[in-house]
């Protein structure tokens, strides 16, 4: 199920949905529908009263609609023991390390890889056809990929972590898609990948003064 809104005619994303915080004595009446922001409780946007749109502020619709899902718990234990050595044997830095067990702590949840929109890389089998995966699904393959498509021999770099080590630079918000998210994608698949051994970590990179500038490589 999603949070649909017939005046904008379109899914909403957790973001844009806003809800008074069920948890007793918080409240809080502009709570995000993934979180609330106030208390810190984790949401789920479809059990929510008082949903409101944040766009158009109307009252948005739950509409039935089927997404693919990666179960990060039942990788919990190889997910937790990859961070475990791998932030020691790689020398993770320290915000490395605090984003990490930021979003451990949050809980481990399952994550939806799958959205209702238009723009992205369509879901390749015959029931999601009309679904794109969500971008911090799909973008970090493309590291395994690009390779690929420079090489037929890509698997002496990519399924050899005896020989590989490898080494990721990228600012501090996308710490969490490359120490937990695509990790979990490459374990998942139970086959013998070359994770990240060490990540660099920047702050942000300001250029014209305000606009925020990040990527990951
Ligand atoms: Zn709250
Ligand atoms: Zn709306």
């Amino acid at each position: 199920m999603q949070v649909y809104c017939e005046t904008c005619q379109r899914f909403l994303a957790d973001r844009l949905v806003e809800s008074t915080c069920p948890t007793l004595d918080c409240n809080y009446d502009s709570a995000r529908g993934d979180q609330c922001e106030k208390c810190g409780k984790l949401l789920n946007p479809t059990e929510l009263k008082d949903l409101r749109c944040k766009v158009c502020q109307s009252t948005p619709q739950i509409r039935d609609t089927d997404h693919l899902f990666r179960e990060l718990p039942l990788l919990k234990d190889k997910l937790e023991e990859y961070i475990n050595n791998m932030s020691i044997a790689g020398c993770w830095s320290q915000n490395a390390i605090q984003a990490t067990y930021a979003w451990i702590k949050e809980g481990v949840r399952s994550r939806c890889i799958t959205r209702d929109l238009k723009w992205g890389v369509p879901v390749p089998h015959e029931k999601y056809k009309d679904k794109v995966f969500y971008v911090w699904f799909d973008a970090p393959i493309g590291y395994v990929s690009i390779t690929a498509c420079y090489t037929p021999e890509w698997e002496k770099w990519w399924k050899n972590p005896e020989n590989v080590d490898l080494y990721q630079f990228m600012g501090k918000d996308n710490v969490s898609f490359h120490t937990v998210m695509f990790p979990s994608t490459l374990i998942g698949t139970g086959e013998n990948w070359t994770l990240m051994k060490s990540i660099s970590v920047t702050k942000y990179l300001n250029y014209e003064a305000s606009t925020r500038y990040s990527l990951a490589v």
